[in-house]
């Protein structure tokens, strides 16, 4: 059994009983100071933008600001069912709203950080954040526009023990789609724009065909369509798409010529969001040793996988910096019966100890 054991349980469960959904400032503040607490010997930065605070552990501060290691978790999660604020072990699950994602992980790395990283030579940072759910731009995104590096970053997403080393992107987007209208009695002189959509809607279907189960490819979302015309004798001359699109970051460079390929001379693109994939090479040096040791810790070989939804590390790898999602086992994300494995908390701690030690 690993030494803070009972601290980390007690910790995952104190931030069950808080109701952290993204918007509840005063629960992610609650949260943030019993961290402080735990981690009181250490020096910190805190930051704040947009009532969104969050905060950076540190052994020692590095002349560039340039970590050589940072541990990043996030306190905030889905909004979740009252009954779920009250954290529930059986068979060795811990149950309870964020349990997996990632109050258990987050509490490993809470307290790998107060056991080692005073001990380590090099520096190395516990980078804590509320607004992980919502796209992370008033936490992590805001710590690296403070000028906070790393060499390397390790997100503690639960992830059973794969690497996550890539993600999608996301683009939200409409076509507005421009026909003519006229009297319905007389549609030759008019050009409805449901029926050019139409053929926009052929295009992006064909070009982005969904996969029938988990593939590793670009998907799409036809999400909504709108027109103003609100009654039947009129002949639509303005009908809105819009759509999601999840885009691997294999295909980074293409997706908007892909998405423009789809429009035609009626017919023009409005982005609403564009977020970034990231992707970490599978060969990067931090990657190969962290295989290695869980090798050893838990006897298999880790997978390495891309995710369909997305991380704050893409934030890092924007700016050039690779990083992966790690973190341990469990059932449930978002659902009303989320559980972290207990046990896998453990090993995580195990696989994280080594890491640090050899780093
Ligand atoms: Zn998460």
């Amino acid at each position: 059994m690993i030494k803070t054991k009972k601290e980390i349980i007690n910790l995952t469960k104190n931030l069950i009983k808080l109701n952290t959904n993204s918007y509840n400032f005063k629960a992610l503040k609650i949260a943030l100071l019993e961290i402080k607490k735990i981690l009181k010997d250490y020096k910190f930065l805190e930051f704040k933008k947009n009532n969104y605070e969050s905060l950076l552990f540190y052994n020692f501060l590095p002349k560039n600001k340039k970590f050589k290691l940072i541990l990043n978790g996030h306190l905030d999660i889905i909004p979740a069912k009252e009954s779920q604020f009250f954290p529930l072990i059986k068979e060795e699950r811990l149950f309870g709203a964020g349990s997996l994602d990632m109050k258990g992980g987050l509490s490993v790395l809470v307290y790998i950080f107060k056991n080692y990283a005073n001990k380590l030579k090099y520096p190395i940072a516990l980078q804590v954040v509320t607004d992980e759910e919502i796209g992370g731009f008033n936490g992590t995104k805001y710590q690296i526009e403070n000028n906070l590096l790393s060499e390397f970053v390790i997100s503690s997403e639960p992830t059973n023990f794969d690497i996550v080393h890539k993600a999608k992107g996301i683009i939200w987007a409409d076509i507005i789609i421009n026909g003519v209208t006229a009297h319905s009695a007389y549609p030759w002189r008019g050009k409805n724009a449901i029926e050019l959509t139409n053929k926009v809607i052929n295009k992006l279907i064909k070009k982005f065909s969904n996969p029938k189960n988990d593939k590793w490819k670009t998907t799409i979302n036809l999400a909504t369509i709108k027109t103003e015309n609100i009654t039947y004798n009129k002949i639509p001359d303005k009908c809105i798409l819009g759509f999601d699109i999840r885009y691997i970051p294999e295909e980074k460079k293409q997706i908007l010529k892909k998405i423009k390929s789809c429009l035609n001379n009626y017919s023009n693109l409005e982005i609403k969001i564009f977020e970034s994939s990231f992707y970490t090479k599978k060969n990067n040096a931090y990657i190969k040793k962290i295989k290695k040791i869980i090798k050893k810790i838990t006897n298999n070989t880790a997978v390495l996988r891309g995710a369909n939804g997305s991380s704050d590390i893409r934030h890092y790898n924007l700016i050039g910096i690779e990083g992966i999602e790690f973190g341990p086992k469990g059932f449930g994300i978002g659902s009303d019966n989320e559980y972290v494995e207990i046990e896998s908390l453990e090993k995580y701690y195990l696989i994280l100890e080594e890491f640090l030690k050899n780093f």
